[in-house]
């Protein structure tokens, strides 16, 4: 009769590890990266603008951890759309989207990201009816243009998002 063997300890660490590991340890990820956002520098229209302003000084996004503008996709985890999307420009679009390393979440901000806003009318062949169309969207932003206070207001529902780790991009 063959002895029974104990099982190694990457066996049990393999088994053991969606079990206890991935959770606490993803937990502890996500309040992490909720509070440490670190944003594209891009902008496509009039929206860019009110975002400027929210990451000045009277509304500081510092506050809320998510004032380091990356100039490069490849160091950035959340971009803000913030623009009509011209056909032109959606190629390049996914282009920066794909460039960024997983886990990154895309906010919509403002009614032209959302769905074409005040350009959409039937048989328009200029732009793209909304983000969401070409890259995965989190957190939509209503207004034309939306104050700084409600990209503020996506920004936190994004970060409460993150920490009930309800959605992480591939
Ligand atoms: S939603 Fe309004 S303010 Fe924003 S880019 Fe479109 S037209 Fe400009």
């Amino acid at each position: 009769m063959k002895p029974e063997t104990k099982p190694s300890m990457e066996e049990l660490l393999r088994e053991a590890g969606p079990l206890v590991h991935l959770d606490v340890l993803d937990n502890l990820l996500n309040q992490a990266r909720a509070r440490s956002l670190w944003p594209l520098t891009f902008g496509l229209a009039c929206c860019a603008i009110e975002l400027m302003a929210t990451g000045a000084a009277r509304f500081d996004m510092d506050r809320f951890g998510a004032g380091v503008f990356r100039p490069s996709a490849r160091q950035a985890d959340v971009m803000i759309v913030a623009g009509t999307i011209s056909r032109k420009m959606g190629p390049v679009i996914q282009a920066l989207w794909e460039q960024m390393p997983p886990p990154k979440w895309a906010i919509a901000f403002g009614g032209c990201t959302i769905d074409g806003g005040p350009f959409k009318y039937p048989n328009q062949y200029a732009i793209v009816e909304g983000a969401d169309k070409i890259i995965p969207v989190d957190v939509y932003v209503p207004g034309c243009p939306p104050r700084p206070e409600a990209l503020i207001n996506g920004i936190l529902k994004l970060e409460e998002k993150i920490k009930a780790g309800k959605r992480f991009q591939a």
